[in-house]
């Protein structure tokens, strides 16, 4: 039987499995390396399957990667990745040494894109959005049936769509007023702390992110659910803020259907989808797509590589060369 070896490489964890052409069979979920050089997660992978899943490493057919990015798309490697000390990650190279075998690389939001189309909600539709509200906020982008990849492979980097030109607030790229400076799960406890002193707000979650500076998104969402005053308006300002950048992106690419997932999104669907999407239609100019989480969970990054190892998207094959 033919396997196919699907992987997706985030910040803090990695998951690894091995798959029919139609789901996961076995997977492992490790936490990312954080110490090495360019070559060492391509290694860490290989190892890692050799150790979990020697049985099936001589049939492996092809090879998915869904990772972090930004990635430079011709050559297969992360460059410079936000919250992994790497200054590159080189994986489509040293991964077809390993494996001796066909390897496509894309962003984890593309590859989920790609995923949703193939096995997932997206099956019926030709034109797609999967949106990631995690540590970051992106997207990957299927229109007509063609997965959008741009020049330079950033065809979807909707994060960085400017929702409010008037803003301070500095995003993770140094651009001002981007949507993932709002919303980016990394930026939320930055963005408690100014509303915090431009309002001069008092509240336990101001308190508590003065004595933790390394407190979360998570803890962010915990004082809003409890109803803590700055709690709420931040996570109001996310609202509004996702929006905004949801809208446009509707406006943008006349999606059929819109795919939400992300570790931000889904920890927190109850208090969020519904002030997300209510009311969205006065801000779309086109007809509205259907909006729905993604049914995978944590699996959606994993079932968009698989979805690169097993049904090849044409554009990513042109680029990567393979
Ligand atoms: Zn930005």
């Amino acid at each position: 039987m033919k396997y196919y070896l699907a992987v997706d490489l985030g910040a803090s964890k990695t998951r690894i499995a091995v798959c029919s052409k139609d789901t996961i069979v076995e997977k492992t979920v490790e936490i990312t390396p954080k110490q090495g050089d360019e070559y060492t997660i391509a290694r860490f992978i290989w190892e890692t399957v050799r150790k979990r899943f020697p049985t099936y490493i001589e049939n492996i057919e092809a090879v998915g990667v869904a990772s972090i990015g930004p990635l430079d798309i011709k050559k297969g490697i992360a460059v410079n990745p936000t919250n992994l000390p790497f200054k590159e990650i080189k994986l489509l190279e040293p991964l077809t040494t390993y494996f001796g075998t066909r390897v496509l690389v894309a962003n984890d939001a593309v590859a989920a894109a790609w995923g949703e189309k193939n096995y997932g909600l997206g099956k019926p539709f030709k034109n797609i959005v999967y949106l990631t509200l995690s540590t970051g906020v992106g997207a990957g982008v299927i229109v007509d049936n063609h997965l959008l990849i741009g020049k330079e492979g950033n065809a979807h980097e909707v994060g960085h769509i400017i929702i409010d030109f008037n803003s301070e607030l500095e995003c993770g790229c140094g651009g001002r007023g981007h949507w993932e400076a709002f919303a980016g799960g990394i930026n939320i406890p930055r963005v408690a702390k100014l509303l915090a002193s431009k309002h001069k707000i008092s509240s336990e979650l101001f308190e508590f992110l003065l004595k933790h500076p390394e407190a979360t998104a998570k803890d962010v969402f915990e004082y809003c659910r409890r109803g803590d005053r700055l709690g709420m308006l931040v996570v109001d300002l996310y609202v509004k803020a996702s929006r905004a950048g949801i809208a446009s992106i509707i406006n943008t690419y006349d999606p059929e259907l819109l795919v939400l997932g992300g570790g931000v999104f889904l920890n927190n669907q109850d208090i969020l989808f519904e002030k997300i999407v209510s009311g969205l239609e006065n801000d779309v100019v086109t007809s509205m797509p259907v909006i729905k989480p993604t049914a995978f969970g944590d699996d959606v990054g994993l079932y968009g590589a698989l979805a690169l190892a097993a049904n090849p998207p044409r554009e990513l094959l042109e680029v990567q060369g393979v």
